[in-house]
């Protein structure tokens, strides 16, 4: 999947560099000069002014960049490999990396003593290895979810998911809570949501087999879940079991948004939470935008 992987200074001083595949008819990249060569190109890609260099294609290779504060991180696939998977990798790598050497990075003069870095290889291997088996069963999981979060709290998920899909309701709520709890609080929303979407669409398509499902549909889906009703394109869960027992500032239920929007797969159709009995309303509710 990932041939070889860099973590450069933006200075263009090479920090860590791991070969992973071996192709013996392939040319090893000079890491030296790919180092000096990369940091031109960052720079010469913010002068133009028009967004950061994501990839660099030879031939049959791609180099895939990651860019943060100061660091530049990149890795060699090939045509036939994942890109997107690739990026994820690259940019969970690089938070990795820094978390790990916060105090050497800050120190670091720039005599290189490279083998402060070295035991980092070990995490590579472990990480790469976490998410190709979230990417072999959940292909599109990974898009979904911000390289902010844990890569073993998305393995967590990842393992469970046909277990939360084919048990719906039951162990849908309680590890979707478990997971929740597990997230940062400034992704939770977002990764709740796509996570919603999902398991919504996969649910729906069990149930009604892949028909496109309409209100009732849905009603009919969210009742197992739920004393619900559905008015004027609002839906309200009376009692919520996603945030039942939780006082929030924000609204809490993003699984349920999601989830809603997930099971209509219709890309007219959008879901947004309008009022939440964690943070303090009566009930639950859900408006249903239909474009
Ligand atoms: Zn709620």
């Amino acid at each position: 999947m990932i041939d070889e992987f860099f973590i450069l200074r933006k200075d263009g001083l090479n920090l860590f560099h791991i070969i992973l595949e071996k192709d013996s008819y392939a040319v090893q990249v000079p890491t030296e000069l790919f180092a000096g060569f990369s940091s031109a190109m960052v720079a010469f890609a913010n002068e133009l002014g028009s967004g950061q260099l994501s990839k660099i294609e030879i031939e049959d290779q791609i180099f895939v960049f990651n860019l943060s504060d100061k660091l530049i991180t990149v890795a060699k696939i090939s045509t036939d490999d994942d890109e997107h998977l690739a990026k994820h990798i690259v940019a969970l790598l690089e938070r990795e990396f820094i978390n790990d050497y916060r105090e050497e990075l800050k120190n670091f003069r720039g005599t290189v003593r490279k083998d402060v870095f070295f035991p980092f290889s070990e995490k590579v291997h472990e990480i790469i290895k976490k998410c190709m088996k979230v990417a072999a069963k959940n292909p599109h999981l990974l898009e979904n979810i911000p390289p902010s979060i844990d890569i073993d709290a998305i393995l967590t998920l990842s393992e469970y998911s046909d277990e939360l899909i084919e048990n719906f309701p039951d162990a849908t709520i309680r590890l979707t809570r478990e997971f929740q709890s597990k997230l940062p609080e400034g992704e939770m929303h977002y990764t709740m949501f796509k996570l919603g979407l999902e398991v919504g669409k996969e649910v729906a398509k069990k149930k009604f087999n892949n028909r496109q499902i309409n209100d009732k549909g849905i009603m009919k889906l969210l009742k197992e879940i739920s004393i619900c009703s559905m008015n004027d394109n609002v839906i309200s869960l009376q009692i919520c079991p996603f945030c039942r027992g939780r006082k929030t500032k924000e609204f809490d239920c993003d699984f349920v948004s999601g989830f809603i929007e997930g099971a209509y797969n219709n890309p007219n159709i959008a879901v947004r939470e309008i009022n939440c009995h964690a943070v303090g309303h009566k009930h639950c509710e859900f408006q249903v935008y239909k474009i």
